[in-house]
C-alpha cells in the first residue's frame, strides 16, 4: 500500500532514504512481506518472528499477572521486579553490576530504547551517527527523526565484518554515537573482539557513546556472547539494548530494556516517559520469570537455531544459491547471483509466485547509495519450525531447476 506522506515524517522520511521517486512511502518492508505471504499462503520466511511458542512458565506468569489485576499502568521505568531480574540476568551472564533503581529502564520492545536514545543523546544537526551497513530499518529512520546526520560503514560478504581501518576513517568528532548491532541483523554477523575493541577505542578517542543493540544475545553460535559494555573502558560510555522478544519468542509482547550509567539512563529515560510512558504491565512480570530460567534454557536457545540455521543453509545451497553462513542472530544471508539473478527484489517477487517461499531483498537495511552493492542478498528467517524450514528447502529447490 502506498501513502503520500504528511509534514515532519515526509522530510524524516527523505533524510532516511525511505521516500520513494513519487513521494510515497510505503510499509515497512516486514509489513509488505508477511501481508504478502499471509495472503498468498507462502512460508513466511521474511520478517523474523517464531512460529512456535516460548517457555510456557513465562506465558502462565502473564496470564496469571492478568488474573492478579496488573493490568494497570506500570511505573515508567517498569516495575521493580523485572529491572531486578534484568540486573540479576547481566550479573549472571556477563559480570555487570546493574543498580536496579537508576540503571536500568524497561520500554515498548528494543525499538522504544533505541529511539529514545538516539532522541536522547542527539543535539545538533551536526551530529553524526555512525551505523554498520546494511543495518536494522528502524535505525536509519530514528536517526533521521532525531535530526543527526547518518554515516555508515559497510559489511560485506562473506563474513560481514567491518573493516577497522573504515571505521576508523567514519568515526570523527562530530559522531555522537556509535551505534552497533551485534549478534547483527540482517547478516548473521558477529564481530570478532578486536572490532568491538576498536570501536571502543574510536568512542573514546572522539568522546562518542556507543549504542549497543544485543536483542540476539542468547543466538550466538559459537562462543558465547561479549558485550560491548563489558569491555575495558567501555561501561561509562555505553548504552545496552535488549528485549524479551527473540529470547522468550514473545516478539509481540514488545518488552525491552536499556542499562547502562545512570546519567545516559536517565536521559533516555526523558524522552521515553514522552513516547509511551510505559507499556505492557502484565508481561513485565512474566519476561521477569524468563530472565530467572536455568542456564541450559539459555544455551539451547542457541543450540536449536544454530541447527535450523544448518537445515535452512543446506536448503538455500541445494536450491543453488550462494550462503553466508551465520554467526548468530534469526537469519542467513544469501546471494541470488549464483542463480543469475542482478536484482533480489525481482527475486524475492519471483520465489514468492513461483516457489511460495518469502525472503527479504537486503536493500531494504542499506542507504540508497549503497544499494548497487548488495543488489543480489536475500534475508531468510530460520526461527520457524524444522518442518517448516524443511519445506522452504524444497520448494526453493524448484527454483534451480
Ligand atoms: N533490533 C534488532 C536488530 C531487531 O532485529 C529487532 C526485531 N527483530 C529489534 C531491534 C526490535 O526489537 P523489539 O521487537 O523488541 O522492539
Ligand atoms: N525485527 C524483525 C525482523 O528483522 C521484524 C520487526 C518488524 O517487523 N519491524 O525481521
Amino acid at each position: 500500500m502506498q501513502h503520500q506522506i504528511p509534514g515532519a515524517w515526509r522530510r524524516t522520511a527523505a533524510g532516511a532514504g525511505l521516500l520513494r521517486p513519487d513521494g510515497s512511502v510505503g510499509s515497512t518492508i516486514f509489513a509488505e512481506m508477511s501481508a504478502l505471504a499471509a495472503s498468498t499462503g507462502a512460508i513466511n520466511l521474511g520478517q523474523g518472528f517464531p512460529d512456535e511458542d516460548g517457555p510456557a512458565e513465562v506465558l502462565e506468569a502473564a496470564r496469571e499477572a492478568i488474573a492478579r489485576g496488573e493490568n494497570q499502568y506500570p511505573p515508567g521505568i517498569g516495575i521493580l521486579d523485572l529491572r531486578e531480574a534484568i540486573s540479576e540476568h547481566q550479573r549472571r551472564f556477563y559480570g555487570l553490576e546493574i543498580d536496579p533503581a537508576t540503571q536500568v529502564v524497561v520500554t515498548a520492545g528494543a525499538t522504544e530504547a533505541l529511539a529514545a536514545a538516539l532522541l536522547a543523546l542527539i543535539d545538533s544537526p551536526d551530529d553524526e551517527v555512525v551505523v554498520f551497513e546494511p543495518y536494522y530499518d528502524s535505525y536509519a529512520a530514528c536517526v533521521a527523526l532525531s535530526g543527526a546526520r547518518l554515516r555508515t560503514v559497510p559489511l560485506r560478504w562473506p563474513d560481514f565484518q567491518p573493516d577497522p581501518d573504515e571505521l576508523a576513517t567514519v568515526v570523527n568528532d562530530r559522531t555522537r554515537v556509535i551505534l552497533v548491532n551485534n549478534p547483527h541483523n540482517p547478516t548473521g554477523a558477529v564481530f570478532d573482539h578486536a572490532v568491538l575493541e576498536e570501536i571502543v577505542r574510536l568512542a573514546h578517542a572522539h568522546d562518542a557513546v556507543i549504542l549497543t543493540d544485543e536483542v540476539y544475545e542468547h543466538l550466538s553460535f559459537g562462543a558465547p556472547h561479549t558485550p560491548v559494555a563489558t569491555l575495558p573502558g567501555a561501561w561509562e560510555r555505553t548504552l545496552t539494548v535488549s528485549s524479551g522478544g527473540k529470547t522468550f519468542r514473545t516478539t509481540g509482547w514488545k518488552t525491552g530494556w536499556i542499562t547502562g550509567p545512570a546519567e545516559l539512563v536517565a536521559a533516555v529515560n526523558t524522552v521515553k516517559q514522552y513516547l509511551t510512558f510505559t507499556s505492557g504491565s502484565p508481561f513485565q512480570p512474566a519476561i521477569a520469570v524468563g530472565l530467572r530460567l536455568p542456564d541450559a534454557f539459555f544455551t539451547g536457545l542457541a543450540d536449536e537455531l544454530r541447527r535450523k540455521s544448518d537445515i535452512l543453509g543446506d536448503g538455500l545451497r541445494a536450491a543453488g544459491l550462494a550462503v553466508s553462513p551465520p554467526r548468530g542472530s534469526y537469519f542467513t544471508l544469501a546471494d541470488a547471483a549464483s542463480l543469475g539473478a542482478t536484482d533480489a527484489d525481482d527475486f524475492c517477487r519471483g520465489a514468492l509466485a513461483e516457489a511460495g517461499v518469502v525472503g527479504v531483498p537486503i536493500t531494504a537495511f542499506v542507504t540508497p547509495e549503497r544499494r548497487a552493492d548488495y543488489a543480489t542478498f536475500i534475508r531468510f528467517a530460520a526461527c520457524k519450525r524444522v518442518e517448516v524450514l524443511g519445506e522452504a528447502a524444497a520448494r526453493l529447490a524448484s527454483l534451480a531447476r
